[in-house]
């Protein structure tokens, strides 16, 4: 039979990667946790319905990325390509919007998009986001991009931009539709099939093309920071005036225009030259009609979404010893069948106490077995065999000075205790 690989896309997340995983999780939970975010968790799939009406169905996402399938009592359902509309899904399925508002919610999670895979993009990647709930005052907004902007700094990323732009509300939208289709239809013979059919039904997407061929023929668009209404405006100028005063630094892009339908006045994103193409780490911005588009009372929201895989690669590519290398506490090696049952005895009682501890399963040579407390690089080490059995003493070792000290059994676990608590 042939070997079954992993599909294309997807990855096998294991050994030192795995370890700067679990660093970056723990970052993440103390950092949502400093500014008040709970963390929640929705299931891997959603009726597809969800997506089409909350994504946009003239979206790449919902147009040819999603992961959909007819399951046996013949419902629609789509592996989730995005966490906000599930996360606003679970706000009304839950009655959250009786809360005390604002909610502050955010995940991590799996997320499934059919895209060609590269560097920096997966069919099944995960994104880390957050969604704040029920005010539309500029300091939410502010709040956002200060969970995404803390997190760089704390994970030592400093190479990246923070780009905003408004997109203003449904009227300045709408004014500016007008202005952008009429722009759109004096370069029409030059734009790509794909946008000269986007150009009718949603002219914003045609700013979100890859092709460059068309971003070209875009330089000169208007812009839709021209179209804003005074309280757009104001809305807009506070959000700067706020992230100043918190000490972020930001560019007015109005080229942001974000890939997905439900945005409204602030969208931004924060972009890294240091990972090729797949610049941008973390994008986002205010949905103030997606939870009425969902079934909901209207209710105004923003949130941001980050790619996990993105800022592991632009976390490598900045700050390279960031996660320390794994170490056990102690290797407590034995010769002979006494000394075995002693020595898990005593790794037992320590492991009790919180302290890793490790013995061979393997039967090896004493040499091997230092050797293998070497590579799992342990801070201690002990050697149990006749001699020590007779004396009831060992002799523990400090792996990385080579200093070595006899110790008495009975005094084992406390003497490891004191030592570790000095070297660590
Ligand atoms: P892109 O323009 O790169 O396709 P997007 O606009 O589709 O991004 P969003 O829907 O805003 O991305 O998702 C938020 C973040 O999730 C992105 O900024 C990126 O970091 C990450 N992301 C999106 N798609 C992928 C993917 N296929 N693989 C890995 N990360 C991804
Ligand atoms: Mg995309």
């Amino acid at each position: 039979m042939k070997e079954i690989k992993a599909l294309k896309g997807t990855k096998d997340i294991f050994g030192d990667e795995m370890r700067k995983w679990l660093d970056i999780e723990e970052i993440i939970r103390n950092l949502c946790d400093d500014f008040g975010f709970n963390q929640i968790r929705t299931p891997i799939f959603e009726f597809t319905k969800l997506f089409k009406r909350s994504v946009g169905e003239t979206t790449d996402i919902v147009n040819k990325e999603m992961y959909s399938f007819v399951d046996k009592g013949e419902n629609d359902i789509t592996l989730k390509p995005e966490s906000t509309a599930p996360v606003v899904r679970a706000y009304l399925e839950h009655g959250m919007h009786a809360e005390a508002q604002p909610i502050k919610l955010y995940y991590i999670s799996p997320t499934f998009r059919y895209e060609k895979p590269q560097a920096g993009r997966q069919r099944q990647f995960h994104q880390f986001g957050i969604e704040m709930f029920g005010t539309d005052s500029p300091t939410a907004d502010a709040e956002v991009i200060a969970v995404a902007d803390t997190l760089l700094k704390r994970l030592g990323i400093k190479k990246v931009e923070l780009h905003i732009n408004s997109l203003g509300g449904p009227e300045c939208r709408k004014k500016y539709n007008e202005t952008l289709k009429a722009f759109l239809y004096t370069k029409k013979e030059h734009l790509c099939e794909l946008c000269k059919e986007r150009m009718d039904k949603n002219p914003l997407r045609v700013l979100d093309c890859k092709n460059e061929k068309c971003q070209s023929e875009l330089i000169g668009a208007p812009t839709v920071l021209d179209t804003l209404g005074e309280g757009c405006k104001a809305h807009f100028e506070q959000l700067q005036q706020l992230l100043t005063a918190m000490g972020i630094s930001f560019i007015i892009d109005p080229s942001i225009v974000r890939g997905l339908d439900y945005y409204t006045k602030t969208v931004f994103e924060f972009i890294s030259n240091d990972i090729g193409a797949q610049g941008t780490v973390c994008g986002g911005g205010r949905y103030d009609k997606l939870v009425e588009e969902i079934g909901g009372k209207p209710t105004s929201a923003v949130g941001f979404g980050a790619g996990m895989e993105r800022l592991l690669l632009v976390r490598d590519a900045e700050n390279k010893e960031a996660v320390k290398e794994a170490r056990r506490d102690i290797f407590i090696g034995y010769r002979g069948e006494e000394a075995m049952v002693q020595a898990f005895k005593f790794i037992n009682n320590l492991r009790q106490l919180g302290i890793s501890a490790e013995s061979d399963h393997l039967q090896r040579s004493i040499k091997a077995q230092m050797k293998y407390a070497n590579k799992m690089n342990a801070r201690f080490s002990a050697i149990i065999g006749e001699s020590e059995l007779e004396e009831q003493a060992l002799q523990v070792k400090n792996m990385d000075t080579g200093e070595a000290a006899t110790i008495p059994f009975t005094q084992l676990v406390q003497v490891i205790q004191n030592l570790l608590s000095e070297v660590q």
